[in-house]
């Protein structure tokens, strides 16, 4: 094997498209972090390919983010956005093409690392009709989802198949969080290899600016208490619990508490859908005043909304990881989040912020104005989320774990295992 070879990665993330503008339907923390993770690996030396799906004429088949990381569009499928649940039957193309790919491009990938169950199921080919070693990330568990929502879709029994069969196949399962390992033991199967690499952030994005600035910028008062919302709309991010948190909350009728929700959406498609309902759920508490939807934010303004707010909430029916939640604690801001899934590992309980059963409107209220309450446990709170985030949570060091994992499994050793016998 030689050193270039040596340090190739496949990125699949068929529904997750790195390259596109994150914050709305079905865009979200898959996409950064396969984005975040295939620029850190290229800094650390790997060539980086990040394979996705096509989904639309207009977009480019091959987009250059640095030199040695790119993303590559295979079509499967219509050009056209499809639902991640209707994605499965156009799958085998997406094997078809990807092969077809490493043919023109003289490349064959000795290693894949695969992206939510659809690319996972991607990877298993690969190992089947070549050879390929995989790593998988799930960003979210079918057996743990479906517990969550009551409208269980056609695709699941399929979806919970292929997501046994990979972690008992793949060289290694990447878990984001000792609670998401452990619902893969106790839900989906014994077998298999799973590492703990969690997700990460960019530290010097956020907490480059500080609050007063962040407000002067965003033209918000000095002494209004913030409340920050940011993620995509949809019904399992619990956007009706903190706005019902909120229409519950002591300073209500203050006139000093802002609620800003930050995400995009498209009328008429899911997301639309889902705000407009949060819309009239605010309209109907009579805190329309109070409310402001900010629509999609950008990576880059970002840092300025989570530095001007007092707390970011996180609540969520259910969350694989959380990215919200660190970047919230990179910027030094307080988070009050469901006591649940990976938030349970990256928010800290009373000392990074709170945590609160997931749809208890009561327990938010309460733990939400325990913080606006009191600026000087929020400062401390907010010091101690963004210690533990750089600590912890850098795209560097997790990019540097994942590239000893990798290295770890090309090597000659990992790869034949008969030659150590002999
Ligand atoms: N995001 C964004 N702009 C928005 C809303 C969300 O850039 O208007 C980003 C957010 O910063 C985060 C990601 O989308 O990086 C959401 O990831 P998370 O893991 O919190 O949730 P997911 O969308 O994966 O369920």
């Amino acid at each position: 094997m030689n050193s270039t070879t040596e340090k190739r990665i496949a990125l699949i993330s068929v529904h997750g498209d790195p390259a596109i503008e994150i914050g709305k339907e079905e865009a979200g923390g898959q996409n950064v972090y396969v984005r975040q993770v295939g620029e850190a690996l290229a800094q650390l030396g790997w060539q980086v390919d990040m394979f996705t799906r096509k989904a639309s004429l207009e977009q480019d088949s091959i987009v250059e983010h640095s030199d040695n990381c790119r993303t590559i569009r295979l079509k499967a499928g219509p050009l056209e956005f499809v639902p991640r649940d209707e994605i499965f039957e156009y799958l085998p193309e997406f094997v078809e093409n990807f092969l077809k790919f490493q043919v023109k491009n003289e490349i064959q990938y000795e290693l894949v690392h695969t992206n939510y169950w659809l690319s996972s199921w991607v990877g298993m080919q690969l190992k089947k009709i070549q050879g390929s070693k995989q790593v998988h990330t799930y960003h979210s568990l079918g057996a743990v989802k479906y517990n969550t929502i009551e409208n269980i879709p056609l695709i699941a029994s399929q979806r919970l198949a292929v997501e046994k069969q990979v972690l008992e196949t793949a060289e290694r399962i990447v878990a984001t969080s000792p609670q998401e390992q452990q619902h893969m033991r106790s839900l989906v199967s014994t077998e298999g290899n799973i590492d703990i690499i969690p997700c990460g952030t960019d530290i010097q994005r956020f907490g480059s600016i500080g609050r007063e600035a962040a407000r002067a910028e965003l033209e918000i008062a000095k002494d209004a208490k913030v409340v920050l919302y940011v993620g995509r709309f949809d019904q399992r991010k619990g956007i009706e619990t903190l706005v019902r948190a909120v229409n519950e909350s002591e300073l209500r009728d203050s006139k000093n508490l802002k609620l800003i929700i930050g995400g995009g959406s498209t009328p008429g498609n899911s997301d639309g859908i889902e705000r407009d309902r949060i819309e009239q759920i605010v309209h109907e508490l009579g805190i329309t005043d109070l409310t402001i939807f900010s629509g999609r934010l950008s990576q880059d303004i970002l840092p300025t909304y989570y530095a001007a707010a007092d707390v970011c909430v996180v609540p969520s029916h259910y969350e694989p990881f959380g990215l919200v939640a660190i970047e919230a604690m990179a910027s030094g801001t307080p988070v009050v989040a469901s006591d649940v899934g990976g938030l349970q590992f990256t928010v800290v309980n009373e000392q990074t912020g709170l945590l609160a059963p997931p749809q208890d409107v009561g327990a938010f209220a309460s733990a939400i104005d325990r913080i606006l309450f009191n600026p000087e446990w929020r400062d401390e709170l907010g010091k101690a989320g963004r210690k533990r985030t750089e600590s912890q949570f850098s795209w560097h060091g997790v990019a540097t774990q994942l590239s000893e994992l990798y290295t770890q499994l090309l090597e000659p050793s990992a790869k034949e295992p008969a030659l150590l016998v002999k």
